[in-house]
């Protein structure tokens, strides 16, 4: 099948049939073979990302050590994506001699969706401590899976030009895809949206609203249950995170 058109996404209110408990029931879903053939997905395939990954998946693994395996990905997934990051030359005294050498470009950033988004943010900060954290409160809404805004501060971002949005879990895309709108809306030049796991259904959604954005994730998952939760997925990464499932 094409990219997704069906409801999660779709600005119209839900209609008669609509089952707001399983908003994903009966939603066509794209395979996860036409996921991985989208241009600009990168996928780590780094052995430690994946075996943090696995650690991370299981249902074994403590609220303590689930925060501190998201920030650790968060930390390698970011050291391998900004490979395009801009960097400017400087010049610096070794303690033997003076030299030329590059350091980061300025302006760079890190859009974490709250909550979930948080942890994954603080990994990406210890590759760029230097980032800018631009806070995005966007939630779903568990009957439509809708995302409803409730905070940013982005009139503020007046030095930002790149910018990776953060957020664990790409399910349906609405989320991101709202995200990515508010910093397209804000005038930040390049983006970047970077998750844990991605399920075939957001990423072509995310695709189709943005073509060109790359999109870097650590696994591809199955596909959406019918409450829109990522199958097999890890579960409800806010709440594995936070210890309050
Ligand atoms: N958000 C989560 O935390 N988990 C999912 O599987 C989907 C969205």
């Amino acid at each position: 099948m094409g990219a997704p058109t069906n409801r999660p996404h779709d600005d119209a209110a839900p209609d008669a049939t609509f089952d707001t408990e399983l908003p994903m029931r009966g939603v066509p879903q794209p395979s996860r073979a036409e996921a991985l053939a989208l241009p600009g997905l990168r996928i780590s395939r780094h052995p430690v990302v994946a075996s943090k990954l696995t650690a991370l998946r299981d249902a074994t693994t403590s609220p303590a050590q689930f925060y501190a395996l998201t920030r650790e990905l968060g930390a390698l997934l970011a050291y391998e994506a900004p490979a395009d990051l801009e960097t400017e030359p400087c010049a610096i005294q070794t303690p033997l001699e003076s030299m030329g050498g590059r350091r980061l470009a300025g302006g760079g950033g890190v859009a974490p969706i709250l909550r979930a988004g948080l942890w994954l943010a603080e990994g990406v900060r210890q590759a760029l401590p230097e980032a800018q954290v631009w806070h995005l409160g966007l939630r779903r809404d568990e009957r439509t899976l809708r995302p409803i805004h409730y905070y940013n501060q982005l009139a503020r971002a007046s030095n930002l030009h790149v910018c990776y949005v953060v957020d664990p879990m790409l399910a349906t895309g609405g989320s991101a895809i709202d995200a990515l709108d508010l910093l397209t809306a804000q005038g930040v030049r390049q983006l970047r949206y970077l998750a844990l796991i991605a399920a075939p259904y957001g990423l072509l959604a995310l695709r189709r609203a943005y073509p060109e954005t790359p999109i870097y994730v650590a696994a591809v998952d199955d596909r959406l249950d019918e409450r829109g939760y990522i199958c097999p997925g890890l579960g409800d990464a806010g709440d594995r995170q936070f210890n309050t499932l």
